[in-house]
């Protein structure tokens, strides 16, 4: 490998957290992931990968990254998103923005969760830079994971990249992932007529409405439960959460509007469309009878829910690789996406979850070296 450029661990590891690239919906705080994917790109190609950047549409300061080495049909990608989420610096003991050393640990924003990643998975490539591979090996680099998903929603968009076997090294305590929830993220409004409150008769109050409304979604909620139920999650059924309810404006005027918020976890084998449209059939009789407009729309983009395959090569060698068994987890990850591109996909990376989105995020030293030998034998099995 003489000749080739190859920055060390800890000189990567440290400029990845120091570049910052906090992905928020909020406009304020949204910084964008550009540089991150340069400085990427610009390693990887030294090391010999052929790299593409992928702009996410209407997001100038957004790009996802594919570096492939080799070529041919399949291959394995080594996944993960470049973006972190916010951060309250006040709450922070080291500066979020530097790598620092402390108790056997990497502090700093990103390092678990999960720019450190590409760290480990640059330093495992080195192995088989000149190495003859009978299928490609792929680092894909992602845009907005923490917020909208823009950067898997244009890479299912763009049908990139075609690998055979994904890995998402999202934090899961070097535990392989098979299964997460989806998630939906709702608003009902309801539009009445305010008017005075001494004669019902003139106006449509559109708080009561909302309570008839409630009343029916948690049926609703029963049924589903009834319905769908996997024990590989803590929660075995799907869930709805009312989480907040916005309308009126005094108590001696009738209320005119009223907005609520909730969430829908779903199991796999569930739709989000599906659900979102029976859930209208049953709302909108309740409106008619109150002769008040309803309207059931996304707040944000739903997410899928995440099932591999039990069967999977891929889950089977991370299995006997790791020493544990597969299991699901509680948060989404940009996996139903690869899946979906028809990818068999494993969740698994060195961070725990504990550690991700907090003050003084931090990898463990003991995670670095188990998980580079992990995607090396990884490497050596789907790609040489
Ligand atoms: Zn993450």
């Amino acid at each position: 490998m003489s000749g080739i450029q190859q920055p060390d661990l800890k000189a990567v590891l440290s400029r990845l957290i120091e570049i910052p690239s906090v992905s928020s919906t909020q406009p304020e705080l949204d910084m964008g992931n550009m540089p991150v994917i340069h400085e990427l790109a610009g390693w990887l190609e030294t090391m010999g990968f052929c790299c593409e950047i992928i702009p996410i549409p209407e997001a100038p300061l957004k790009a996802n990254l594919i570096a492939t080495l080799g070529s041919g049909p399949g291959g394995l990608v080594l996944a993960g998103h470049t973006d972190t989420v916010p951060y309250n610096e006040n709450l922070w003991q080291f500066d979020p923005f530097s790598l620092n050393e402390s108790d056997n640990r990497f502090y700093g924003l990103g390092i678990c969760d999960m720019k450190g990643f590409f760290g480990l998975v640059m330093e495992a490539v080195k192995d088989y830079l000149k190495a003859p591979l009978k299928a490609p090996l792929i680092i894909l680099a992602t845009a907005d994971e923490e917020s909208s998903m823009s950067g898997a929603r244009a890479l299912a968009a763009a049908g990139k990249p075609r690998g055979r076997y994904a890995v998402v090294g999202e934090p899961t305590g070097m535990q392989p992932v098979y299964m997460h929830k989806g998630i939906m993220m709702e608003r009902i409004r309801i539009l009445g007529q305010s008017g005075h409150s001494s004669n019902p008769a003139l106006g449509r109050n559109a708080m009561e409405t909302a309570h008839k409304v409630i009343t029916e979604i948690m049926a609703f909620r029963e049924e589903l439960a009834g319905k769908y139920n996997n024990p590989g999650f803590a929660v075995p059924t799907p869930t709805i959460n009312l989480g907040c309810i916005h309308g009126g404006d005094n108590p001696n005027r009738i209320c005119g509007h009223c907005d609520l918020d909730f969430d829908v976890r779903l199991l796999p084998g569930m739709d989000s469309r599906e659900l979102r449209e029976s859930l209208k059939q049953r709302l909108l009789p309740i409106a008619r009878a109150d002769n008040v407009k309803l309207s059931l729309d996304a707040i944000h983009e739903s997410i899928d829910p995440f099932a591999g395959s039990a069967d999977s090569p891929l889950l089977k060698s991370c299995e006997n690789l790791t020493g544990y068994s597969a299991k699901s987890v509680a948060f989404t990850t940009e996996a139903p996406f690869f899946s979906r591109m028809g990818m068999d996909t494993v969740v698994l990376g060195p961070g725990d979850i504990d550690q991700a989105h907090q003050p003084d995020e931090y990898l463990s030293m003991d995670r670095i070296h188990p998980t580079i030998e992990l995607l090396r034998s990884l490497i050596r099995q789907f790609c040489l």
